[in-house]
């Protein structure tokens, strides 16, 4: 008997008969003697729906009342869920959030899980019932519903699986696993048997919608086994585990790519102490994340060129940011640009060889694409490109580091 946690993703519960598919996979778990906790979204596009209320509503919302309307969908489908489990003869029940006690901390919109207190969830399962979670919910510390930030019900579901010590945690979706990058795009994209938790991290962070970045932090700091596995069909899917997992490690791993970038230069910046500082200590007080940076050496030990990236959504705040110090920067100009993308390539591989950066500028630059922006870290290398070059650069660095499929 294993104790076992899956989530189902909101496509996987877009309707009513999808549900009941759902929970007829879950029965064949329950019938091979497994104790199961299903975690669920919302069904496809409700918590999208559930935003545009609130926006509607309230451009400058309260974020607990946000959280108590956005995280309603997620109740929806963990109720319906139970009843199809119900329906087949399967003893379940629902969770929510405060029943569990999923607590956070009470950044709501984009809480962090504290704790979750599984006991009475353990004693219910080990009666064998199953325990349908609503996930991407808790409860804050002044007793209100928080939510997790979107994509959240996958770090629900890790963290569920460590704190009831699950033998697994499979996380299905619409896709049947992770690829070595999109295969939307890249029609020669491998499916990975195993990846580790390091590029797995690197690559939801760094574009790849699979799993919400959070939920693999978690994994990893508390060792859940992951799986990414097909909603739909039986096929193994992704496994994501600790390095010594892998034996036939890939020098690289996987190829992601983020349009969610946008770039800032600042030309004629003073070159002396304080500037940088200058620069990025008020876009950090206004919590915007920068991401890339790269200033040059100036010629004349006087002025310089500074450019960085910000997510595409806070570039209007962060140009607005540094326009208001203008003054005391000295710039003489900022140039700002959205038509860019950051495409990134993935490999703990990479620790132990030269070369991997080399490769992937000269497959650049055999295309013709040139580079903004470039970054590093031991296991991957970033480029900042033009937007319209998405798919040219995916698909020459998937063939320069032989990832295509024959
Ligand atoms: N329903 C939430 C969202 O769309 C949480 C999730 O699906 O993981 O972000
Ligand atoms: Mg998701």
């Amino acid at each position: 008997m294993a104790r076992i946690v899956k989530k189902f993703g909101g496509t996987s519960v877009a309707d009513v008969e999808k549900i009941q598919s759902v929970a007829r996979r879950i029965k064949k778990e329950v019938d091979a003697g497994h104790q199961v906790a299903v975690v669920v979204s919302a069904m496809a596009g409700v918590t999208n729906e559930l935003v545009g209320y609130v926006d509607a509503i309230s451009r400058m919302y309260d974020a607990r009342e946000y959280d108590a309307v956005v995280a309603s969908g997620e109740q929806v489908t963990a109720g319906l869920t139970a009843l199809a489990l119900q329906e087949m003869g399967v003893s379940a029940r629902s969770w929510l959030g405060w029943q569990i006690q999923v607590k956070t901390d009470d950044v709501h919109g984009k809480a962090r899980i504290h704790s979750i207190d599984g006991k009475e969830m353990i004693e219910s399962m080990s009666k064998g019932e199953v325990a349908v979670v609503a996930g991407f919910q808790g409860i804050s510390p002044g007793g209100r519903i928080s939510t997790l930030g979107r994509g959240g019900s996958d770090t629900s579901a890790v963290a569920l699986a460590a704190a009831l010590d699950a033998d697994r945690c499979d996380i299905h979706t619409d896709v049947d696993g992770v690829y070595t990058t999109d295969p939307r795009i890249v029609a020669k994209a491998r499916k990975l048997d195993k990846i580790t938790y390091e590029e797995m991290l690197e690559m939801a962070s760094l574009g790849a919608k699979v799993l919400q970045t959070r939920s693999v932090e978690l994994a990893m700091k508390h060792n859940v086994r992951l799986q990414v596995v097909s909603s739909f069909s039986d096929e193994p899917g992704t496994l994501v585990v600790n390095e010594d997992e892998i034996v036939e490690k890939e020098l690289i791993s996987g190829i992601a790519y983020s349009r969610d970038e946008a770039k800032i230069t600042l030309t004629q910046v003073a070159d002396k102490p304080g500037v940088a500082a200058g620069i990025f200590g008020p876009l950090a007080d206004a919590s915007i994340n920068v991401d890339m940076i790269v200033q040059n050496v100036s010629d004349d030990g006087k002025r310089t060129d500074i450019t960085f990236t910000v997510g595409k959504t806070d570039l209007e705040r962060a140009v607005a940011t540094v326009e208001a110090r203008k003054k005391d920067l000295g710039y003489s100009k900022l140039v700002s640009d959205s038509e860019v993308v950051k495409v990134s390539v993935i490999g703990v591989g990479m620790r132990s060889h030269a070369g991997i950066a080399q490769t992937m500028f000269s497959a650049l630059a055999e295309k013709g694409i040139n580079i903004q922006v470039i970054s590093t870290s031991e296991i991957k290398v970033s480029v900042l490109v033009r937007e319209e070059y998405t798919e040219l650069a995916l698909r020459a660095l998937h063939e320069a580091y032989g990832l295509d499929a024959e």
